[in-house]
């Protein structure tokens, strides 16, 4: 049975179930142009102080109330060590320029062999074969570029503890 349009003096027929209240436990029957009109004027947080509104998003949010302060501010400070660990954990993955401790010539020596700061004496050493190679003066290079080498090559075995 189809009951009729509970607006005053409306004979429609009230197809439409609209909330008495906020627990949706009673319904307005309204014909669709007075559902209309209900629904606007309808403020689901009328009445009601923050606390409750947050209240009642918490419980929509979450399936029930965060009740317990404490508890909330525990879970707040996780959130945060949360964050934190995970900018923190980006940034490695990001491959941020570590903060090298590496002494000036060091890093200097490196440039000149184009290598990270990161890298090893396997490295060094293969990059100065190569270099050596192309620069040494007895195959037409360039003594002043293979003098750079050689005293970088210097510096990079020192720093790695080779004699
Ligand atoms: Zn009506």
């Amino acid at each position: 049975m189809i009951k009729k349009c509970e607006h005053a003096d409306c004979t429609r027929a009230g197809t439409c179930r609209c909330p008495k209240t906020r627990d949706l436990r009673e319904y307005w029957y309204f014909c669709p142009e007075h559902a209309a009109e209900y629904n606007k004027n309808w403020n689901y947080y009328a009445g009601m102080s923050a606390d409750e509104i947050e209240e009642d998003w918490e419980r929509q949010t979450f399936g029930s109330p965060l009740k317990d302060k404490a508890q909330a501010n525990a879970d707040e400070a996780d959130y945060i060590k949360f964050l934190n660990d995970f900018i923190n954990g980006r940034s490695t993955f990001d491959k941020m320029p570590p903060k090298t401790t590496l002494p000036g010539p060091v890093t200097a020596a490196l440039k000149v062999f184009d290598l990270p700061i990161s890298a090893s004496w396997r490295e060094v050493g293969a990059r100065y074969r190569a270099l050596a190679k192309k620069h040494h003066p007895d195959r037409s290079g360039s003594a002043t570029e293979f003098a750079k080498i050689s005293s970088a090559y210097d510096v990079l075995k020192k720093h790695f503890g080779k004699k």
